[in-house]
């Protein structure tokens, strides 16, 4: 485990930049890359020597079986997720924590659950030393996390085989889940509003390649 952060020299601000040019011919709006520019992507990866991949469109493994997703899938999530100042936020999957880091520019109260511990340790203190401000819980994404429910937004950073039941109960009405569903190695994104009478309005975006949301401890 490394114990310093990698500086962001100018060499990694242009190579960001590039990604975020690409990302706005994508349809990403600048709300989302203003917050990606602002997260150094590198930063989040194992080691320094993969500099030129931390802003390709790729995933990446990060440790523990898991990956941190492509730069395309973040900021495509974050902008179905339309994170507004003061929501509530749930992430499922911390990850490498460059998701949650993404999430924490928008001024968001930004709550996130990781069930692998390798990497809920590691990520913990990583977000730490970057100041990042997240509640981190070690523990089932599935059952999302009581405590500080409900939600104004859930995002699923894993491949759901279903949506669980948990999450929904924990959305606010007027809230927002986006969740990638479907067993395998595809899912499809659903985004999925409760109204404010209860009811739930679903729709779909596309489709995408997650590692997947585990049912069972290790
Ligand atoms: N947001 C992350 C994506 C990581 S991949 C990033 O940007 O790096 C998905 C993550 O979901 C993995 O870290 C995996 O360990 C975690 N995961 C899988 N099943 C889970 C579950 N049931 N509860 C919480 N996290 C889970």
């Amino acid at each position: 485990m490394r114990d310093m952060i990698f500086a962001d020299t100018f060499r990694h601000k242009g190579l960001r930049n590039r990604m975020l040019e690409n990302l706005a011919e994508k349809g990403i709006n600048s709300r989302i890359l203003d917050a990606m520019r602002e997260v150094p992507r590198h930063q989040f990866f194992p080691d320094q020597a993969f500099l030129e991949k931390a802003y390709e469109d790729i995933a990446f493994k990060i440790g523990a079986g898991q990956t941190i997703s492509h730069p395309s899938t973040v900021a495509i999530q974050t902008q179905l997720l339309d994170p507004q100042k003061g929501e509530k936020v749930l992430e499922i999957g911390t990850g490498s924590g460059y998701q949650t880091a993404v999430l924490s520019k928008f001024g968001v109260k930004l709550f996130s659950i990781e069930r692998q511990h390798e990497l809920f340790v590691k990520t913990k203190k990583l977000l730490e030393e970057l100041d990042i401000k997240v509640r981190l819980f070690f523990g089932d994404g599935y059952q999302g996390q009581t405590a500080f429910a409900p939600y104004n937004k859930i995002l699923v950073t894993a491949g759901a085989p279903f949506i669980p039941p948990a999450l929904i109960d924990q959305l606010l009405p007027g809230g927002r889940m986006v969740i990638p569903v479907g067993e395998g190695s595809k899912q499809v994104m659903h985004v999925i509003d409760k109204l404010e009478d209860g009811s739930l309005v679903e729709n779909l975006h596309g489709e995408f390649s997650f590692v997947p949301l585990l049912q069972d401890r290790n």
